[in-house]
């Protein structure tokens, strides 16, 4: 086996199994925190010397849950309170819940009735976020946090230690991003389910162990030669797309993704953090500089010229709207952004998925017909 399909392998390992990558941490010794999506301050608990575990929600049928939410919640609360309440968890020292959307804000108080063996760590952010005033506040919560990270953790957090976080943050990120353009380059060598699961595994990983494994991945496909597109390339927004089954249809297609502007993906490590003295001060200033997501306020809606940018910047034929069922702010975001990829010619698929899905006839017959148009 090469050198570059090993160190995917190993990783793909990794998040096709988190549980056993919970249990190896524990066995090591380690706490370790729950980490429920969107930007929670993950790098305070790196920084304590515990290890960040993402909960992104997952592939599975839930029955305890919906004794919580209602059938209309979307998956990835549904799931992830789910597994919780089944134990899948059981072994973490806390759980950080951010409030970023109105279905989040309704997790803490479930969580909290439902999982009385991981407690809660609130994370609120201010909607208006990058004015003076909201950058304050997110930074006083972060101060917050600090201070309960700290007490699960049993030491305190130097500033030392939270800025060579931040700096370990930032070298992941940046190899995310080049892993994301050198899997566009090398789309025999590496599949989208490759590319995705490579990604995800960042999460139930402590971040400069995902970054050596994935640096020996960038290293080795960059010393490949570019390998040619047959299909057409396609850009992928939303807030998470790693169902293998609906990567495996768009790779019978044949299409590839030639960049995203997902959450669980890209969104999520575009930007970077100030590697400067200030270090709770700059995890505040990299929020404001996220951008491309409808879970943080953007009365500006400048998602969707970005949007427009990458897909014409990746050289796309079209983007793929990957929607999450039941997700408000995702389906407020579409309608704009039609009108402005309709405007800049760029062709638009819209797709609903759910991490509960069985059955996805209809999304294969409409991006057949989707490959068809383009
Ligand atoms: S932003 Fe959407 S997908 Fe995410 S938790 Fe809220 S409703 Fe669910």
């Amino acid at each position: 086996m090469s050198d570059v399909r090993k160190n995917i392998e190993a990783l793909k390992a990794i998040a096709a199994d988190p549980r056993k990558q919970l249990d190896r941490v524990l066995a090591e010794g380690k706490k370790a925190i729950g980490v429920i999506p969107y930007f929670a301050p993950e790098e305070l608990v790196y920084a304590a010397g515990m290890v960040p575990f993402g909960m992104w929600g997952a592939e599975t049928q839930v029955s305890e849950s919906k004794r919580y939410f209602p059938a209309f919640y979307c998956s990835i609360v549904h799931t992830a309170l789910d597994l919780a309440i089944k134990g899948e968890f059981d072994g973490l020292s806390a759980v950080m819940i951010p409030l970023t959307c109105d279905t989040l804000k309704g997790m803490g108080a479930n969580w909290r009735y439902g999982v009385k063996n991981i407690p809660v760590i609130d994370v609120a952010y201010a909607q208006n976020r990058t004015i003076p005033a909201g950058e304050e506040f997110t930074e006083s919560q972060f101060k917050k946090i600090r201070g309960q990270v700290e007490e699960i953790a049993g030491v305190k957090i130097s500033d030392k230690a939270l800025a060579e976080a931040n700096k370990i943050y930032n070298a992941n990120r940046k190899e995310c991003l080049r892993f994301t353009e050198l899997a566009a380059s090398h789309p025999q060598t590496v599949s989208l389910t490759d590319r995705a699961m490579v990604l995800k595994a960042r999460y139930f990983m402590e971040r400069d162990a995902h970054t050596a494994l994935l640096k020996a991945v960038n290293d080795a496909l960059a010393a490949l030669p570019e390998e040619p597109v047959k299909g057409k390339k396609i850009v992928t927004t939303g807030i998470i797309a790693d169902s293998p089954e609906l990567l495996g249809i768009l790779q019978d297609n044949g299409f590839v993704i030639a960049a995203d502007q997902i959450v669980h993906e890209s969104v999520d490590f575009r930007a970077l953090a100030d590697e400067g003295p200030g270090a709770i001060h700059a995890m505040a200033e990299r929020l404001n500089a996220v951008k491309g997501t409808s879970v943080l306020f953007d009365p500006a809606k400048s998602r969707n010229t970005e949007l427009a940018e990458i897909a014409k910047a990746a050289g796309a034929d079209g983007v793929l709207w990957v929607l999450t069922k039941f997700c408000d702010p995702e389906e407020f975001d579409y309608v704009p952004a039609k009108k402005v990829l309709d405007e800049a010619g760029i062709p638009l698929l819209l797709i609903e998925v759910d991490q509960q899905m069985v059955n996805y006839g209809q999304i294969r017959t409409a991006i057949e017909t989707f490959r068809e148009m383009l």
